[in-house]
């Protein structure tokens, strides 16, 4: 597990993003984060984490809780376990550039399918299912998060060695049959929302003409 690409990546000395230390591991939940990423297209990022770090994909859609989506979703680089907490603008000429709002966050545990209980939340027997999932291309899990709740699974694509998996919602007591759009489920007046409008391009703000200039 290493956090070298993502480091790699990165000048910390223009981002405020977090720095990849050594992963910390911890004994007790395993959490995820959703954020929001207006970069040069706004996507969704899905981290799940494992062994101290963020594993996480790329969801250009966003997720949903209508399981008749198929969410695309790319692998990309381990992220440090504190980028969890991350949410703020990353300067121009930055990877990334843009800015990052979390979206939602939560607790999960993993789904064992065909083991005697269908929740698996002790430490160890999680991570060596999530292990197992990652392997196969097919993780199971459940959500507690305050938007995302319940079973997922992301399935990776077919092709020996593809970063593409479908994120997809299991049915189950908080799944929707009605079309979900996680723009719909962002408030109007989000971090993100609230800078699109005070930085679009010129030709698409509706500004008053200003008829005094102080240049
Ligand atoms: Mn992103």
């Amino acid at each position: 597990m290493s956090l070298a690409t993502y480091n790699d990546k990165r000048n910390f000395k223009q981002t405020s993003e977090p720095s990849g230390k050594k992963p910390e591991v911890s004994d007790e939940n395993l959490v995820f984060v959703i954020q929001r990423h207006k970069a040069s297209h706004l996507h969704y990022d899905f981290r799940l984490e494992l062994d101290g770090v963020l594993k996480s994909w790329a969801v250009p859609k966003g997720p949903s809780l209508n399981p008749t989506d198929k969410r695309l979703a790319m692998m990309v680089e381990d992220h440090p376990y504190d980028y969890k907490d991350f949410a703020g603008v990353i300067p121009e000429g930055n990877y990334g550039a843009g800015i990052v709002e979390i979206w939602d966050n939560g607790t999960y545990d993993a789904v064992d399918e065909k083991g005697p209980e269908r929740i698996v939340t002790e430490y160890a027997k999680k991570v060596k299912l999530l292990h197992a999932g990652i392997e196969a291309g097919n993780l199971k899990f459940k959500l507690r998060g305050k938007k995302l709740k319940g079973e997922f699974a992301l399935v990776r694509l077919k092709g020996s060695d593809s970063n593409s998996w479908l994120l997809v919602k299991h049915r189950d007591d908080f799944a929707v049959n009605e079309p979900y759009n996680s723009e719909e489920d962002t408030p109007k007046n989000s971090p993100i929302n609230k800078w699109l409008a005070e930085n679009k391009p010129e030709k698409l703000v509706k500004k008053k003409p200003r008829t005094l200039r102080t240049h």
